[in-house]
C-alpha cells in the first residue's frame, strides 16, 4: 500500500515514509487507503496476546516488511524487560461504564514507550530496504518526556544512536536525572546553555546545515528524525484501540460490534489520531473525545471550525499537553478536506502566515460526526485527581485526569451512555508532587521521592520501580554546550 503526502502527490513506500520522516513538500505521509478488519476478525483479537494483535493490526499499514520481520520487531519492542505490566496494555474498570487503557507501563511510565520502543526497529528495518546502509543518527530536542522515551527505544539497537538535548534549566529534576543515567552504547545526552526554543532552534538547524551533515556523512552516519509526525510513531498506536476493544469483548462488558468511546487527553493529536485511523478500519468507536488542558486551541477548533495560534501559552500541570500548534492534526484535515492536498495547502500557508484557517461550517459538522471538544484547567483536573480516588480508588497522573473531566462533561452535556475509555498516557507517580497536592493539598515542597513515598502510603498504589530506582543510578551523561556549539558537541560524544 503506498503513502501520500497530505499536501500533494507524493507516492511512497511505508519504510520510505519511516526513513524520510516529512516529505519533501512539508506535508505528512498518510496510507493510501484503510484495510477493512472485518468483524468475525476483531472477535479473533481476544484470543492474542499484546504482541500478536500488534502484528495483526500493523501488517495492514507496513506492506513492504514481512510478517516475520515485523514479528522480530514487536517482539524486540514489547519485551518484559522493557514493560512491567505482562498485558502490556492493561484495561481497569474504573466505575460501570469506563475503563482506563493504561499506557504507562513502559521504561519511561508515559505512553510515548508504546510507540517509541518498536520506532527503531522500523527504522533499522527501512533504512535496510532502501539500501541506507550508514548507522543512523537520532537527534532530538526535548523539553522533558520525549527524549527519555528516544533514549530508552533507541538504547543498542545495532545500526542506530541516540542523541538529545535538553535545556540546562529547562526540565524537572525527575526528567533530567532520568536522562542523564540512561544506560547503553549508543545513547548521548547534551544539556544545551539555554532554553527549549534554543535545543530545538538548534537541532532544526543541524537537520537543514549542509556542513554538519557531510561531517557526519564521513564518518558514515545519516541524521533521522524520531518526532510525533514520523508514520513509525503513529502506527504502533493504532495498536492499543483495537486491543482496547478486544480485552472489553474479552470480558463481557460489550458484545461484538457494539461501540464504545474513547476520551484522549491530547496534544500534538497523534494518540486520538491513530484512534480516527482505527476507526476508519472498522473498529466499532462511536465518538472520539478530544481532551485539551488550558491551551485549548482544539476545543475551539472542534466548537467553531476555526483553528487560531492567536492566543496565550500557559504552563499547566500537564506539561506534555501545553501546545499550541497541533501537527498531527493536518493528517485529520486532509481526511475532512476529501484528501485534497491542495486545501491542505492552503490552510497551512495561511497558519505560518496569519496564525490561523478556517475548514468552513460543512467540514466542521462532518468532523464533529466523530469528533468531541472539551478542555479542564488546572482545577478541574486536581479535582478529578481526588474524586477518581475517593469515588473509584483510581489513581490518575494530571495527563489523564484532564481526559477524565472531559468525559464527565461529555457525558453531563450529551447524555451519551455508551461505554467509555478514558487512555491514560502516564503513571501518576511522573507527576508525583501535583498528584500529591491533589490528594492532600501538600506537594511535599515539590520533591518526587517524598512526594511518591507518600503517595504510596496514602493509596498502596505501588510505586514503579523505575522511580525508586531513579535515585540510585549513576549519572552517565555530562555534556554540556553552548547553543551555538551544539554540531560540535555531536561530534565530540560521539568520537
Ligand atoms: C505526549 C503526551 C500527551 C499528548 O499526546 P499527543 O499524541 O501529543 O496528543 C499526553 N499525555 C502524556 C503523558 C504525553 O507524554
Amino acid at each position: 500500500m503506498p503513502f501520500f503526502s497530505t499536501r500533494g502527490e507524493s507516492v511512497v513506500t511505508a519504510s520510505q515514509a519511516i526513513l524520510r520522516g516529512i516529505a519533501p513538500d512539508g506535508g505528512l505521509y498518510v496510507p493510501a487507503m484503510f484495510h477493512n478488519v472485518r468483524p468475525e476478525r476483531l472477535t479473533s483479537l481476544t484470543e492474542m496476546n499484546y504482541e500478536q494483535r500488534a502484528v495483526a493490526v500493523l501488517k495492514r499499514f507496513l506492506e513492504d516488511f514481512s510478517v516475520r520481520e515485523i514479528e522480530d520487531a514487536v517482539h524486540a519492542a514489547y519485551s518484559p524487560e522493557r514493560f512491567t505490566a505482562p498485558e502490556i496494555a492493561p484495561m481497569k474498570q474504573m466505575d460501570g461504564a469506563t475503563w482506563s487503557l493504561e499506557l504507562f507501563h513502559g521504561p519511561t511510565l508515559a505512553f510515548k514507550d508504546m510507540a517509541l520502543q518498536l520506532l527503531p526497529h522500523l527504522l533499522r528495518l527501512s533504512a535496510e530496504k532502501n539500501g541506507e546502509n550508514r548507522e543512523i543518527c537520532i537527534l532530538v530536542a526535548t523539553s522533558g518526556d520525549t527524549g527519555k522515551a528516544a533514549l530508552e527505544g533507541f538504547r543498542d539497537v545495532p545500526g542506530t544512536s541516540c542523541t538529545v538535548f535538553y535545556p540546562l534549566d529547562g526540565v524537572s529534576d525527575v526528567q533530567r536525572l532520568q536522562m542523564v543515567t540512561t544506560g547503553g552504547s549508543n545513547t548521548h545526552v547534551i544539556a544545551v546553555k539555554g532554553n527549549f526554543d534554543d535545543a530545538q532552534t538548534g537541532v532544526k538547524e543541524l537537520f537543514t546545515s549542509e556542513e554538519f551533515r557531510n561531517q557526519m556523512a564521513e564518518k558514515g552516519r545519516v541524521l533521522s528524525s524520531a518526532n510525533s509526525i514520523n508514520l513509525g510513531r503513529l502506527v504502533p498506536q493504532v495498536v492499543y484501540y483495537f486491543s482496547a476493544y478486544a480485552e472489553l469483548l474479552k470480558n463481557h462488558a460489550i458484545a461484538a460490534g457494539d461501540p464504545v468511546n474513547f476520551c484522549v487527553p491530547t496534544g500534538n493529536f497523534g494518540n486520538i489520531l491513530a484512534g480516527y485511523y482505527a476507526r476508519c478500519m472498522g473498529l466499532p468507536v462511536n465518538k472520539l473525545i478530544c481532551a485539551s488542558n488550558r491551551n485549548n486551541v482544539l476545543t475551539d477548533f472542534f466548537n467553531t471550525g476555526i483553528y487560531s495560534t492567536h492566543r496565550t501559552f500557559f504552563k499547566t500541570i500537564s506539561p506534555s499537553m501545553d501546545i499550541l500548534v497541533s501537527s498531527n492534526l493536518e493528517r485529520l484535515l486532509y481526511e475532512a478536506a476529501d484528501r485534497d492536498g491542495g486545501l491542505i495547502r492552503t490552510w497551512m500557508n495561511l497558519l505560518k502566515e496569519s496564525g490561523s484557517y478556517s475548514v468552513g461550517e460543512q467540514r466542521r459538522d462532518w468532523l464533529l460526526d466523530t469528533f468531541w471538544g472539551d478542555c479542564a484547567d488546572n482545577k478541574d483536573t486536581l479535582g478529578e485527581i481526588k474524586a477518581r480516588w475517593e469515588q473509584d480508588h483510581y489513581l490518575m497522573d494530571p495527563h489523564t485526569a484532564v481526559a477524565g473531566h472531559v468525559l464527565r462533561q461529555y457525558r453531563k452535556m450529551t447524555g451519551d451512555d455508551t461505554p467509555s475509555v478514558i487512555v491514560a498516557t502516564a503513571s501518576p507517580y511522573k507527576f508525583a508532587a501535583d498528584v500529591l497536592n491533589a490528594l492532600t493539598g501538600d506537594n511535599a515542597g515539590g520533591d518526587p521521592f517524598i512526594a511518591s513515598e507518600k503517595i504510596q502510603e496514602l493509596t498502596g498504589v505501588p510505586m514503579p520501580e523505575q522511580v525508586l530506582k531513579l535515585r540510585d543510578l549513576p549519572i552517565r551523561h555530562t555534556a554540556e554546550c553552548f547553543k551555538d556549539r551544539m554540531g560540535q558537541a555531536v561530534l565530540d560524544v560521539m568520537a
